[in-house]
């Protein structure tokens, strides 16, 4: 087992009151190459799961065991074990970056030759040749993220722990970064953090879900995919009044049709359909205008919100 959570509950004092359970009693098992999400909204307990994972905080009850070392009596194997790209990646801004991962690297205690020839292939392998030369204070936000997971991997770890590694970038950014992620995956366990569901339908294929520090869900999307109905909606509205609104009804797919007002429905298909395409074609047929078309957030980010939104009666805040 690469990640072995058993057990775990962190306390945080609260000056004046009862301590916070951060993270209250989770366990959850991280095979060799996989690649998961751990997604939970802001709060909900995963960077403290992921600072106890790194060794960098100490577990109240249970335990970590990363590639079998127990992050409570074999931290120096854990951090051998294990690349980490902390929450705000601090980095040194006023160093190269190549100096910088030169300094990566000897923490690790890599030197001379070896050391050359790793930072040259993390240089490569994430995609920093052109900006090797430049101060990290120079990069982008993107480009510092690339700093990050090369210092994460250039002692070559079994297993990589990302904070929130897609947090921040812009959309370009965020889609070089992943494909990066996306590599790195087919040699190493990853587990990286996200409070975005689409983030985790774009990157792995098994998820596991906190929230308030208790592990809501945990398993493949598809399972999850299947525990919702699947159905896609969508809202149209047209310019025109619909001569004849049965037509909708004839879409490929549709289940149901409901009239939201004068010109606007909401309609529902089955799985996989392409309705917004369809719902497209048709008024194009009809000589109709389109003014919205709207498709409904998905039923995983539906299963997300439904698993982490607060219900607890005794809420006062
Ligand atoms: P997430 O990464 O999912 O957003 P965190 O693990 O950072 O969540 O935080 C979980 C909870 O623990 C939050 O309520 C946060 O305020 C609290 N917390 C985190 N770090 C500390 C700390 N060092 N001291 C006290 N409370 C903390
Ligand atoms: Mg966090």
């Amino acid at each position: 087992m690469s990640i072995l959570v058993k057990n775990l509950t962190k306390l945080y004092a609260r000056p004046g009151a009862a301590p916070q359970r951060a993270v209250d009693a989770i366990s959850f098992a991280v095979q060799p190459g996989e690649i998961v999400g751990f997604l939970g909204p802001n709060g909900a307990g995963k960077s403290t799961t992921m600072k106890i994972a790194t060794a960098y905080l100490p577990p109240t009850e249970g335990t970590i065991e990363v590639n079998g070392f127990d992050v409570r009596t074999q931290s120096i194997d854990v951090r051998r074990s294990l690349g980490y790209l902390p929450e705000h990646n601090p980095l040194y801004l006023d160093m190269y970056v190549k100096e910088f991962l030169h300094f990566a690297g000897s923490l690790h205690g890599l030197g001379g030759s070896v050391l050359r020839q790793r930072v040259a292939e993390m240089i490569d392998l994430v995609g920093l040749e052109l900006e090797q030369r430049k101060k990290i204070g120079q990069l982008s936000k993107g480009y510092r993220q690339r700093v990050g997971l090369a210092q994460a991997l250039i002692h070559n770890p079994p297993v990589l722990i990302l904070d929130e590694p897609t947090t921040g970038l812009d959309p370009n950014q965020l889609t070089e970064i992943r494909q990066v992620i996306r590599t790195i995956g087919r040699e190493k366990t990853v587990l990286f953090s996200t409070h975005i569901m689409q983030e985790v339908e774009a990157l792995c294929d098994r998820v596991i879900i906190i929230n308030r520090g208790k592990i809501v869900a945990d398993g493949q999307l598809s399972t999850l995919r299947e525990t919702a109905d699947g159905t896609i909606a969508v809202v149209a509205e047209f310019e025109q009044d619909l001569a004849d609104a049965a037509v909708l009804n004839t879409l490929p797919g549709i289940r149901h049709v409901e009239r939201l007002g004068e010109n606007r429905y909401r309609l529902v298909a089955d799985p996989n359909s392409d309705l917004r395409a369809a719902i497209f074609r048709l008024a194009a047929d009809k000589n109709l205008t389109l003014v919205g078309l709207k498709q409904e957030e998905s039923s995983l980010e539906g299963i997300f919100r439904e698993l982490t939104t607060q219900k607890s009666p005794m809420k006062h805040e």
